[in-house]
């Protein structure tokens, strides 16, 4: 498993905000490829991409997860 960990640039994550964070990229040996964004916020984005060239990619926003009422925001400082 190879597996590249990275920084990314601030952007738009799924939120609205503009957070970095860590882009998590792996492949295996099928030509699958994942790529997973972790913003700062704590929403995520993943892209995988398949070998017959299908590309699915998914937002979470930060939060949504929590069934729970508690909206805040779980920042982590950098
Ligand atoms: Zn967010």
């Amino acid at each position: 498993m190879v597996g590249f960990r990275s920084a990314f640039e601030p952007e738009r994550a799924p939120c609205g905000k503009t957070v970095g964070g860590d882009c998590y990229r792996d492949t295996d040996d099928e030509g699958l490829v994942v790529y997973d964004l972790y913003y700062s916020c704590g929403c995520r984005r993943t892209r995988h991409e398949y070998h017959d060239g299908t590309v699915n990619t998914q937002a979470i926003r930060h939060g949504r997860r929590h069934k729970v009422v508690s909206d805040e925001h779980s920042e982590h400082p950098v």
